[in-house]
């Protein structure tokens, strides 16, 4: 199977942790390659933009708070089945709820605070790309 790419986000309780390189590392044992990362600060307006499909729901005012209280890393990985290989290192959403070994169970604070975004589907890990990065940023 041909390699895709995914999207990530370290987020800031890895950040303020100084957890970059542990959860990179995490991500390249597990066969991803970072084609493309920055750290940045994300604007509000950015980060609800990003977040826009749970607007509705009641924790988006705080997710978007926690996701601009501190820097962040976008990346691109890129590997066999991209997107489910860095969902299955993530672990769930809920770290109570995470597998042994994964990055949210070993890092991630709470529910909210949970150290890693990864796309969930092709067609969003593209769309999610473009928001952030653009064409020439991506060196493999
Ligand atoms: P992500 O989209 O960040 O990769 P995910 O796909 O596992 O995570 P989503 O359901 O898309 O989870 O939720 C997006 C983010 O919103 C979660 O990663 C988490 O930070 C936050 N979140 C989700 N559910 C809750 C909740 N019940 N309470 C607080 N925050 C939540
Ligand atoms: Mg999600």
């Amino acid at each position: 199977m041909a390699a895709t790419r995914t999207f990530s986000i370290i987020k800031p309780d890895a950040t303020r942790r100084n957890l970059t390189g542990a959860v990179t590392k995490m991500l390249e044992e597990a066969g991803l390659r970072v084609v493309a990362s920055k750290r940045i600060r994300m604007s509000r307006e950015q980060a609800e933009g990003f977040y826009g499909v749970h607007r509705e729901r009641p924790f988006f005012k705080d997710l978007v708070a926690f996701m601009t209280s501190g820097p962040v890393v976008v990346q691109v990985l890129e590997g066999e089945d991209a997107v489910a290989r860095n969902r299955q290192v993530m672990g769930a959403t809920n770290p109570e709820n995470a597998d042994e070994g994964t990055i949210r169970k070993v890092h991630a604070e709470s529910i909210e605070a949970n150290t890693v975004h990864g796309s969930d589907s092709d067609e969003n890990a593209q769309i999610e790309i473009d928001y952030f990065f653009k064409p020439e940023e991506i060196v493999g």
